[in-house]
């Protein structure tokens, strides 16, 4: 399958800290080679946290913990859709929602969560993630290349954009990025989300262990860590 260079990216998850578990040394990567990233997340993640905290206010802390996670890799494009935190439903109006953004930054990759259900753990299949894979995916095709499909985008001035591939998280991956020269800033991203990860016992070795074992998938050499994903050709 042969590309063309990657100009902009746009990533589409469910909550605050989903993009920094699983791809965040990626996002590191592509910014340092020049790439535009765009982060949109459906909902601000107000339905897990500290239970002092109002639900506004944890909407409000999850919102500003996600953006300066996302400024320690070089995004300053984050964009909330504010759908309810574990109601999320591939509705009609979410797909035009993603669809409306796809047509507004005009990605070459749209990066998003599976939307097939994997039953060897219960929390790798969270409702919202499996809404937005889906929602997602139909927003790529055919709904934001369709100039029939929510008609009203047009008439709001957004035109058609076709995406030319997805990468997705969560399913067998056939492409995997090398991060090892961006670990600590993953790390850090992370550690922004600090009403959700806290200081939460050996984060660090979870997640490199993780991303050897995503290296070792791919044939990286001895040492290596990265983040793994199915590149989906989409045109
Ligand atoms: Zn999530």
């Amino acid at each position: 399958m042969m590309f063309p260079p990657i100009e902009r990216v746009l990533v589409v998850v469910a909550h605050p800290d989903d993009i920094d578990f699983g791809m965040a040394g990626t996002m590191a990567t592509l910014t340092d080679q020049g790439v535009a990233v765009s982060y949109l997340l459906v909902t601000s993640g107000e339905a897990g946290g500290p239970d002092h905290l109002t639900r506004d206010e944890l909407r409000r802390v999850r919102e500003a913990e996600q953006r300066a996670a996302a400024s320690v890799v070089g995004v300053d494009d984050v964009r909330f859709l504010g759908y309810p935190d574990g109601r999320v439903e591939a509705s009609l109006a979410l797909r035009r929602d993603i669809s409306r953004v796809i047509r507004d930054v005009k990605p070459d990759v749209v990066v998003s969560q599976s939307s097939d259900r994997v039953w060897d753990r219960v929390y790798f299949s969270h409702p919202d993630h499996l809404a937005v894979g889906e929602a997602t995916a139909c927003a790529v095709y055919p709904d934001s290349r369709n100039p029939w499909a929510h008609t009203e985008l047009t008439e709001e001035g957004y035109a058609p954009h076709t995406v030319t591939r997805m990468w997705v998280m969560g399913l067998e991956p056939n492409k995997f990025i090398d991060i090892t020269d961006h670990f600590d800033r993953k790390l850090k991203a992370l550690r922004s989300h600090a009403s959700q990860v806290g200081d939460r016992e050996n984060l660090e070795g979870l997640l490199r262990d993780w991303a050897a074992g995503n290296a070792k998938q791919g044939g990286l050499p001895e040492g290596r860590l990265a983040e793994a994903f199915r590149e989906i050709d989409a045109r």
